[in-house]
């Protein structure tokens, strides 16, 4: 029996209302201004974004999936080359591999973090390897000492899919800077998150950075100069100027979110699996995922006790219709598909009230 959703999974609308007038008054300014795309509030949003990352570069587009594109493909990675991707991950991380013709190669994740096993990864490379692309799953860090290690002896290209990690640190420094590129989403549901689509690249490499900045632009650095096949993938100054107001407050909502999660970590102990944190990681806590044999049934009767859940992510990569009757379909992935049965993501935001936090306690240990 339903009582109705009293803990929903995740709302938006609560964050919006905080910084009602802030954003009011963004939106403004850029109406006011006359110029909508590629200008300031793009250059201060760059500017900004970079800084908070621990890069020299930034560069904002239209979504995640394009950053991660525009990454790989400004390296020059295409058909015939081998990326290495998480067993585990939503799928925009194959997709990206995929868009540019180049060929996804799924990796186990370790079972404690749910990220790319670096031992795997090394298993995994070939001569056409061209890059490895490990996503911060969740907000947790992956590995990536031993991934950059593993991608410098080997002379690959280390992507990091930071969609889900912003603000996430390893080892006191912020996730991607491990990484030769990071790509980020602002997705209205991530932890830094607009009003509509976005994404940007972080990099320190210039060259990158430039590339990348052609290919969101008609493969263009001049007006009416087109040295490249492009995209229209621009990050418009609406966007930018939603963005600039959300990111002064991005530490304080991720320090939020950290409070729900030890408590959550504190109480939760005996009656699921709970998510490991690596050591040296402070994660941004995107998701709040946690494991159970009798999964279904755990939801179910949560969702009678009106707390909403969600599965990150019910279907692995290699089993969705967008790889059947390709190798894909094919890979032996039993972590990945274990993970995909048993797992379940509880509520967790910046706006979940201490009385929300009780009641999925309560739920969870009520099963
Ligand atoms: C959200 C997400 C993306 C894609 O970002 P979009 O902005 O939705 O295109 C890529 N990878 C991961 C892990 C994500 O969670």
């Amino acid at each position: 029996m339903s009582v109705g959703v009293r803990v929903p999974f995740l709302e938006l609308l609560p964050g919006t209302q905080e910084l009602r007038r802030e954003l009011d008054a963004a939106v403004e300014r850029v109406l006011d201004s006359g110029w909508y795309l590629l200008g300031a509030e793009l250059d201060a949003f760059e500017a900004a974004w970079a800084e908070h990352c621990g890069a020299q570069h930034c560069v904002a587009v239209g979504s995640g999936l394009d950053a991660l594109r525009f990454i790989l493909e400004a390296r020059g990675i295409g058909p015939g080359d081998e990326v290495l991707v998480p067993g585990q991950t939503f799928i925009a991380t194959w997709l990206a591999v995929s868009a540019i013709g180049a060929t996804p190669v799924p990796v186990e994740v370790d079972e404690a973090h749910h990220t790319l096993d670096h031992e795997a990864a090394a298993a995994a490379i070939t001569e056409r390897t061209a890059a490895i692309l490990p996503v911060d799953l969740y907000g947790h860090p992956a590995d990536h000492r031993a991934l950059r290690e593993l991608a410098d002896a080997n002379g690959l290209l280390l992507v990091d899919d930071a969609a889900q990690a912003h603000g996430t640190r390893l080892h006191g420094k912020p996730v991607g800077t491990y990484a030769d590129a990071a790509a980020w989403s602002f997705y209205p549901g991530k932890n830094l998150g607009a009003l509509g689509d976005g994404g940007a690249v972080t990099t320190d490499d210039a060259d990158l950075a430039a590339r990348v900045r052609r290919l969101r632009n008609y493969g263009s650095a001049r007006r009416y100069e087109h040295v490249e096949v492009g995209y229209n993938s621009r990050l418009d100054e609406l966007q930018c100027a939603v963005l600039r107001v959300k990111l002064g407050h991005l530490d304080a909502w991720n320090a939020r979110r950290v409070a729900v999660a030890e408590r959550y970590l504190a109480d939760l102990g005996g009656h699921v699996t709970l998510p490991v944190v690596r050591a040296g990681a402070d994660p941004c806590w995107h998701l709040f995922t946690v494991r159970h044999e009798r999964r279904d049934a755990l939801r179910d009767h949560l969702e009678a006790a009106g707390v909403q859940t969600l599965i990150h992510y019910p279907i692995p990569p290699h089993r969705q219709g967008a790889y059947a009757g390709t190798a894909l379909a094919d890979a032996h992935l039993p972590v990945s598909d274990a993970i995909a049965g048993t797992i379940v993501s509880l509520p967790i935001g910046p706006h979940l009230s201490d009385a929300d936090v009780d009641r999925v306690i309560e739920a969870v240990a009520s099963f």
